[in-house]
């Protein structure tokens, strides 16, 4: 008889998403004519920069001649080509130096984010923020980590570190001894951000405590206040403590594509029971080559098509039309009297919802009176209620007549 793994009966069944295709699929049973505009899930609409299209053409050219024709990358690990651009334009140019054998080249920082807990032991307690990315604490659940479901959608055994307009969107240091931290800036999906001085507290926090954070800076290109860092590693002492998420889904439309990467600087350690220090690098780079082969050639080389001049140019265009849309959204909502938040350095806008409206009551009505989707805070955790996330991935002229409709609500 085989044995099922019985941490994934722990999973929750009413996963967002799916949840909100329902609701949205029931409505349109019933409103056929209805046009809906989707302000929701958080994906790109925009094609891809020229330059990428450009540089993904020629590599497959090069696939098609024998001397120019490539088979696996050196381990997985991502051409030179690409953690030379890496390390030069996204640490580099901000004074933070990083080895290629630091970059680890995959397909998605969702499996990255959801991977990289396998190389610590079952034991670890983990700190997540509330709301949060479900991606952090449904792996944990999977991996055995955490105890059953209790009620509000949260699990036993996890500490849910609530991020509230008090506290700006950015959570307390914990009550108590943590191991692992997930922390999301620019912040999906409240859109806030983490200043230096805030990620300081968190990079001294896992030093004293021999904890490590796991940052997940998929966002960091929608950040256009100058003060704010864009890799957690502008903080002294950080590569001691810190793996970092890129991906290029966000940053070049690369959703469809898939390419991202992860820092794991030398630095890093776990300990063992005896308190004896190991080093991370080599245990991920042996999970990471024993379990995935690399990101194709062709997109690799779309990837770093990006950090060309004029894919720099091209790919900053499109993250504009993006920010004029969360500014659009911002000031619309401002002006009809809800307070939001967010929308300035990240592509999410994060509104409070109508006092005593809580946020699935406040989905039904956009959806129903405005035929407009967006995502319930309460889905993305306790602290969410009361909360919406609305995203600026849409045609600007969408973004105009959606917020034209809930006017008129
Ligand atoms: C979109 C997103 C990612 C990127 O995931 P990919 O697998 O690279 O597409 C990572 N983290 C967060 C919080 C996101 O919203």
């Amino acid at each position: 008889m085989v044995n099922v793994n019985e941490n994934f009966l722990k999973l929750q069944a009413g996963y967002l998403f799916p949840e909100i295709g329902r609701r949205v699929r029931a409505f349109s049973t019933t409103n056929p004519t209805a046009k809906i505009i989707r302000l929701g899930i958080g994906d790109v609409t925009e094609p891809l920069a020229p330059a990428v299209i450009e540089a993904m053409h020629k590599a497959v050219d090069k696939m098609a001649v024998k001397e120019s024709f490539h088979g696996y990358d050196d381990g997985g690990r991502g051409y030179d080509f690409l953690l030379d651009a890496i390390i030069e334009n996204d640490f580099g140019s901000r004074s933070v130096e990083i080895d290629r054998s630091e970059v680890f080249v995959s397909d998605g920082s969702k499996c990255d984010t959801g991977n990289f807990q396998e190389v610590f032991g079952i034991d670890n307690v983990i700190a997540v923020t509330d709301p949060v990315y479900p991606v952090y604490v449904d792996t944990n659940v999977m991996a055995g980590r955490t105890g059953t479901a209790l009620d509000q959608g949260k699990y036993g055994g996890i500490v849910y570190m609530p991020c509230t307009e008090e506290n700006d969107f950015t959570p307390e240091l914990p009550d108590e001894k943590v191991d692992i931290i997930y922390l999301c800036y620019p912040n999906n999906p409240t859109g806030a951000v983490a200043t230096k001085e805030q990620l300081k507290k968190w990079v001294d926090y896992a030093r004293k405590n021999k904890s490590v954070i796991l940052f997940d800076a998929a966002y960091e290109a929608f950040i256009t206040d100058k003060s704010i860092p864009h890799s957690i590693y502008e903080v002294p002492g950080a590569k001691e403590v810190a793996v970092e998420f890129r991906s290029y889904s966000k940053t070049a439309g690369f959703t469809g594509i898939r390419c991202a990467y992860t820092i794991v600087p030398k630095e890093l350690k776990a300990y063992k029971k005896d308190g004896q220090s190991v080093d991370i690098n080599p245990i991920w780079n042996r999970r990471h080559c024993t379990k995935f082969n690399g990101v194709s050639f062709i997109t690799q080389a779309g990837a770093a098509a990006i950090y060309s001049a004029e894919g720099k140019k091209q790919v900053k265009k499109i993250i504009d039309i993006y920010m004029s849309n969360a500014s659009v959204i911002r000031q619309s909502l401002t002006k009809l009297g809800y307070t939001v938040y967010g929308g300035v350095n990240a592509p999410y806008v994060w509104l409070k919802t109508p006092e005593g409206v809580g946020s699935w009551e406040f989905f039904d009505v956009l959806l129903q009176k405005a035929n407009v989707v967006g995502t319930p805070g309460a889905g993305f955790g306790a602290a969410g209620e009361g909360y919406f996330r609305l995203s600026a991935f849409n045609y600007p002229a969408v973004v105009e007549e959606a917020m034209e409709r809930i006017a008129k609500l």
